[in-house]
């Protein structure tokens, strides 16, 4: 992987002309990959839209390598400086009042738009090399599980985006936490890698954690009650007593069971939260594959992470009419 001082690759060169030239690609994150364009071409960010079939009405992480390209884009108060220097570069995603060269296409017409600086070595070598802010969505078609590995993004997007940058398995395996800064109290709008606790500590104030929800006018449209959902049928449970005896499909526990049967899987071997998390979509994606009954999975503890964990397992479960 490229540091700071690396001549970048071909495939980095490649990648950078086709952004700079309004092109559109998967870029590697320590989150899930994105599917990244210019943030300030509309007519690129467009594509992005068109290639993932994502609503208009659902607005885009507009990602920096520096400081500098994060004041370029927004307007930072003194806490938004602050959870910068203490979580950036990192799985935060901050909401801020937007500067005049996002256009609308970004920000769904809002006046805020969503900033994040990654972590990963790649995305933060691309972003150098073309000195360009770039709005990314996961990288997955609208509404399904997340890529957490370039081959994922092949495989449902290959034919209709420029390039992927190979990064390696996403880190994190979940999305950013999102949290808006320009309300008061601020909200947390998506949970993610880094808790509400980490976020109250460094802000010195308490957050809204549990916003309240209007679907018709979601704050935050990823937050759509039905999302991350795999095609097949997926149930959630706490205790595996609720699981029907005569369940035939495959079951996902947080841990490793003490005798494994046949069809069970399991998101770490000792119930390591981040295991957990970083392994969450890869195995609803290989089970969704083949699945002939659907599968149950097991919820998470609510803490930490696995609040994240739960709320994208919350909003990939089957709803039942
Ligand atoms: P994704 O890129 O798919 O992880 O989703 C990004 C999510 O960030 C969107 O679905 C929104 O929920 C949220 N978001 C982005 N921009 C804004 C904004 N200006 N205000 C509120 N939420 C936003
Ligand atoms: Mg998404």
């Amino acid at each position: 992987m490229p540091n700071k001082f690396q001549q970048p690759s071909q495939a980095m060169l490649e990648a950078a002309d086709f952004i700079c030239k309004g092109g559109i690609g998967g870029i590697p994150t320590e989150t899930v990959y994105g599917l990244a364009a210019n943030a300030l071409n509309p007519s690129a960010v467009r594509k992005i839209f068109e290639a993932k079939g994502r609503p208009f009405i659902d607005p885009l992480i507009v990602h920096v390598c520096d400081m500098d390209m994060a004041e370029s884009i927004a307007y930072f108060d003194a806490d938004a400086k602050k959870l910068a220097d203490k979580f950036w570069p990192g799985p935060l995603t901050m909401i801020l009042k937007r500067r005049e060269c996002i256009s609308d296409i970004v920000t769904a017409g809002l006046d805020t738009v969503a900033v994040r600086m990654p972590a990963h070595p790649i995305t933060s070598q691309l972003i150098r090399t073309t000195k360009l802010p770039l709005a990314a969505p996961s990288a997955n078609p609208f509404g399904y599980v997340s890529p957490t590995t370039a081959a994922h993004v092949r495989e449902q997007l290959g034919g209709k985006i420029d390039f992927v940058l190979d990064g390696g398995e996403c880190k994190c395996g979940v999305e950013s936490t999102i949290v808006m800064m320009t309300s008061s109290p601020k909200k947390l709008l998506r949970p993610g890698p880094i808790p509400p606790d980490a976020i109250e500590k460094a802000l010195g104030e308490a957050i809204d954690r549990s916003p309240k929800k209007n679907e018709a006018h979601p704050e935050a449209p990823g937050m759509l009650k039905s999302h991350y959902a795999p095609k097949s049928r997926l149930i959630l449970f706490d205790d595996p007593a609720e699981i029907p005896p005569d369940f035939e499909g495959e079951i996902i526990y947080q841990k490793r069971p003490d005798s494994p049967k046949k069809r069970d899987y399991w998101l770490s071997e000792n119930g390591g939260q981040e295991e957990c998390a970083h392994n969450l979509f890869k195995l609803i994606r290989a089970l969704d594959k083949n699945s002939k009954f659907g599968f149950y999975c097991q919820r998470a503890s609510n803490s930490g992470i696995g609040l994240a964990i739960n709320d994208r397992l919350s909003r990939a479960e089957t709803k039942l009419k």
